[in-house]
């Protein structure tokens, strides 16, 4: 009864920004749960698929594709579901960030993190949804926002980044509504500082003063993140819509 609750076999996840990071650790959680898996990276994430394949006995494959471009967005869909045929489930989780003084930034900095961040979350859930409305389909949507969306990371200056995870939980609940008695629900989850190539590009003293910060002591492992996302785009969360989950090590709590 448990097993097939969390169970994801017989569907397909579309990732994006799965080629490294959190969506690369997740996807390789989903394709144990027993989904077929497509990634969306900007890189070339063909070896990340076929090793995901290869490790887990499941179908996997990967595109090329800018989640800011929804011309290529639907090129890719339209192709993933013809390869795969059909998609059932979505981590919607590409995102950057540009730290810089708002007096000093540029506006193309603010523009290019509000693009992947919440443009590009728009984009891919809008396709995504539009293709599981329109031909009748059920389906689940996990969107990566951040603990950002509700605290002001301290010491560096990130508003674009923190309004931009902001939009996405409100996005999030908004779909949710918008499409709850079409069988979509849509859930977000808000990590907080996680170990990954994003914040290795950090200097050490920055993650040193992160973790004094952090009650857990210590950043969190992506792997950490992977049964919030299962249960939030499996049948464990059948009457769950439009949540916030923070996983963060207790760092909003205090
Ligand atoms: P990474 O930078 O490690 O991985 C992000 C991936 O997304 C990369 O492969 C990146 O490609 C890809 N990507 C970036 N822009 C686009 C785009 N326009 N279209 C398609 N793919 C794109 O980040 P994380 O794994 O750390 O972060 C994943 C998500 O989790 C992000 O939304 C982030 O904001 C969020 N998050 C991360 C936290 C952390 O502490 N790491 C904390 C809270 C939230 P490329 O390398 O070429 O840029």
């Amino acid at each position: 009864m448990l097993k097939n609750m969390f169970s994801l076999k017989g569907k397909t996840t579309l990732i994006t920004g799965g080629n490294q990071g959190i969506g690369k650790c997740i996807a390789r959680y989903l394709a144990d749960a027993g989904s077929d898996i497509v990634i969306f990276d900007l890189n070339d994430a063909t070896k990340t698929a076929e090793n995901i394949a290869e490790e887990f006995q499941v179908r996997a494959a990967a595109y090329i594709c800018d989640v800011t471009n929804p011309t290529m967005i639907k090129e890719c869909m339209n192709a993933a579901v013809k390869k795969m045929g059909g998609l059932d489930c979505l981590f919607n989780n590409a995102g950057i960030s540009i730290h810089g003084d708002t007096i000093e930034a540029k506006p193309e900095d603010w523009l290019a993190v509000v693009n992947v961040n919440l443009n590009g979350i728009y984009h891919v859930a809008q396709a995504f949804g539009r293709y599981l409305i329109t031909n009748g389909k059920k389906g689940t949507i996990v969107n990566t926002a951040s603990m950002s969306a509700s605290i002001v990371n301290i010491p560096q200056i990130q508003p674009s980044y923190n309004a931009s995870k902001a939009g996405v939980v409100h996005l999030t609940k908004s779909l949710a509504v918008e499409w709850a008695d079409k069988g979509v629900r849509v859930n977000c989850i808000s990590p907080g500082y996680m170990k990954t190539e994003m914040t290795a590009r950090e200097t050490k003293e920055l993650r040193d003063l992160w973790i004094s910060k952090i009650p857990f002591g210590r950043m969190g492992e992506p792997d950490e993140l992977a049964g919030a996302v299962i249960y939030l785009l499996s049948d464990a969360s059948t009457y769950t819509s439009g949540l916030d989950m923070i996983v963060d090590g207790c760092y909003t709590v205090v």
